[in-house]
């Protein structure tokens, strides 16, 4: 890779909502590989949610615009929601290249429990040819299992990945959902701005 080469992480997720574990997920990661940007693509439908039902794209996309404001590394793009339906990970990556006037490396950032995924995804040995990798452990993720994991991939498709750790920060939509729901405090777990809108647009509750 040459100097010229844009590094551009994309941390792809529901976001529902985005919360402080996503936001140092990418800081760490951006600086761990001196990447020039994060891009922040919240799922229109995301293939391995459809059990439950998701928060409307647009109140996701503004609480996303809201966490990200404050670092100027850090942009969203819609290009999954734009495009609506089920994204594969191998469609945004393909658009977003599409969309870049200069030669970029892409690296898609994911939690330890995303990655282990991955062999469901689309094409990922084409995947893997079009971008990086970048699995961060988090509270819960078994060291074993995921080393036994990358174990079992091809070789074309371990090369891609890079493993990262990050502090442990045990927070989770999922809880801060719940929390909600049960009328529990959610300070501290998200940026103040998203905590607030989340009480101005009733979610959750
Ligand atoms: P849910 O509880 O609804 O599954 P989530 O908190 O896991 O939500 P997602 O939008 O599913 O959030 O996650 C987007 C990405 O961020 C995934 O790759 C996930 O592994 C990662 N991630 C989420 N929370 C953390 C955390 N606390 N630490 C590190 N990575 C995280
Ligand atoms: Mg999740």
């Amino acid at each position: 890779m040459d100097d010229k080469t844009t590094r551009i992480g994309v941390m792809g997720g529901t976001f529902d909502p985005v919360h402080n574990g996503h936001l140092v997920l990418a800081e760490t990661v951006r600086e761990q590989f001196s990447l020039d940007e994060v891009l922040f693509v919240p799922a229109a439908d995301p293939p391995h949610k459809l059990h439950r039902e998701i928060t409307p794209a647009a109140h996701r996309l503004a609480m996303v615009r809201l966490a990200v404001d404050t670092n100027p590394h850090f942009r969203v793009s819609t290009v999954e929601i734009d495009r609506g339906g089920i994204s594969y990970t191998i469609d945004t990556i393909r658009e977003l290249r599409r969309r870049s006037a200069e030669p970029v490396q892409f690296y898609f950032i994911t939690g330890a429990d995303a990655i282990m995924e991955i062999l469901s995804w689309k094409e990922v040995e084409t995947l893997c040819s079009q971008c990086f990798f970048v699995a961060a452990t988090r509270p819960g993720t078994d060291g074993d299992k995921l080393t036994a994991f990358l174990e079992s991939l091809p070789a074309s498709v371990r090369e891609c990945i890079h493993l990262t750790r990050m502090p442990a920060l045990e927070i989770s939509s999922t809880d801060i959902r719940r929390k909600v729901s049960d009328g529990r405090s959610i300070r501290y777990l998200l940026p103040e701005t998203v905590r607030l809108y989340i009480g101005n647009e009733g979610l959750y509750v």
